[in-house]
């Protein structure tokens, strides 16, 4: 009998069955409320109807036409619309349907660009599994270690978090960039590097946000030495962060930023966007794809920026972003060990540490592991797997913020 790989493991024993909006539901009609939304992908929430009726109409209609043989509309008209959203300048697009190959394809088209090998990473981020993905991501050895040689020409840097340095921000933020100057003047030379590669908010590396002043040093340098910025915006960008963009909270200025993750509300499909005298320094043949930009994944898009535009979900990330908040910091202060909120909209963490300081991976498991025993679905990040995350899809409502926190205060009573 054919079993999955045991090395795929999962955060619960749960098997879903139907999902409506923020809330998911086991082959047993079990209710729970999911604030895991598919790892930040559900954006719309689970079938949004107006995201079912779009997809619906596309199968009947085409499902796949494969974008370097022929055009389509759904693919075209979603190029129109983003461009009404990207960061202004930005407006050559590129598709593929998973955050790791739009990666990849940022760092061709820097390489390219520039012609230099090398690519920054500032360390604790995370930027996909694929051979050349996972050598740019530093948020944990499980990634990227036993299939070593790993892509050459990868340097890291230092990423401004506060909490792992025991530093204020703007402590952190001085060192991140004092630092980027000594790997740049003794690793990879400027004339050398093609691209710095930053997420806004560390996502699987712990819900860190960067601040305003790191990226206006990262643009600084970028400026300075030729070097492109690209901004990982997988899993912060879609209003997750109640902006539009991770970087918008930083008055951020890429040179490419890639999406992928609530880009269509669950169809796989990424992009990256660049500006037309950029992307046009990409090599022929370097961009395609068999899957690239599926015209039902396109629909769903289309349907899900008519929604989150709609239904002010940017501006409901901020609001339930802020109670969830609140709420978090208020429950936190009574249970020591989770010591730090930390995150920006509905995308906020919460850091376990022991009481030596260290972090505490198994107290953030068994937090995790008991919320799901009371019907809230969660997820762990962090190096150590030592921060919960909280993620609902951008659709939560008031009062299923309040149960999730309800929830999370019972399961900090449970913990020792
Ligand atoms: N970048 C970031 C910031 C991510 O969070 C992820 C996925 N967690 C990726 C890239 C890779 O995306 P995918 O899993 O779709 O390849």
């Amino acid at each position: 009998m054919a079993q999955l790989s045991t090395v795929l493991t999962q955060a619960t024993p749960v098997v879903a069955a139907r999902g409506e909006g923020a809330l998911l539901f086991d082959e047993q009609d079990r209710r729970y409320l999911d604030f895991t939304a598919g790892i930040g992908v559900t954006s719309t929430g689970h079938c949004h109807p107006r995201v079912v009726a779009a997809a619906q109409e596309q199968v009947g209609r085409m499902i796949h036409a494969q974008y370097t043989t022929v055009l389509h509309r759904p693919l075209l008209d979603l190029v129109d619309r983003l461009g009404e959203v990207l960061p202004s300048g930005l407006d050559r697009l590129f598709f593929a349907n998973s955050g790791s190959e739009a990666i990849e394809a940022s760092l061709r088209l820097a390489r390219q660009a520039t012609g230099r090998p090398n690519v920054v990473v500032f360390h604790g981020g995370f930027h996909g599994r694929t051979v050349a993905a996972a050598s740019l991501t530093t948020s944990g050895t499980k990634f990227r270690s036993g299939f070593a040689p790993l892509m050459a020409g990868v340097h890291v840097s230092p990423f401004p978090d506060p909490h792992h340095y025991g530093w204020s921000q703007e402590q952190a933020t001085e060192f991140a960039l004092d630092q980027l100057d000594y790997t740049l003047q003794t690793l990879s030379a400027p004339a050398d590097t093609a691209a710095l590669l930053v997420e806004p908010v560390l996502g699987e590396g712990g819900y860190v946000p960067a601040s305003t002043e790191f990226f206006a040093g990262l643009r600084e340098r970028a400026d300075r030495h030729g070097i492109l910025l690209i901004v990982d915006e997988v899993q912060s960008g879609y209003g997750r962060t109640g902006k539009f963009w991770g970087l918008d909270h930083f008055a951020g200025r890429p040179d490419v930023v890639v999406t992928a993750k609530g880009l269509a509300s669950g169809f796989p499909l990424s992009a990256i966007a660049a500006s037309d005298a950029l992307m046009s320094r990409a090599w022929p043949g370097s961009q395609g794809g068999t899957y690239g930009a599926n015209a039902v994944a396109c629909a769903a898009a289309l349907a899900t920026l008519d929604v989150i535009q709609d239904e002010h979900l940017v501006q409901n990330a901020a609001a339930r972003g802020k109670q969830l908040r609140a709420g978090l910091e208020e429950r936190t202060t009574r249970h020591p060990a989770a010591d730090n909120v930390r995150g920006l909209g509905l995308m906020q963490g919460v850091e376990f540490r022991d009481a030596h300081g260290k972090p505490d991976a198994a107290a953030a498991k068994a937090a995790q592991q008991t919320a799901h025993e009371h019907g809230l679905l969660l997820l762990t990040c962090g190096a150590w797997g030592q921060v919960v995350r909280f993620i609902p899809a951008l659709v939560v409502d008031e009062a299923q913020v309040e149960e999730a926190l309800d929830i999370w205060g019972q399961v900090l009573h449970t913990l020792p």
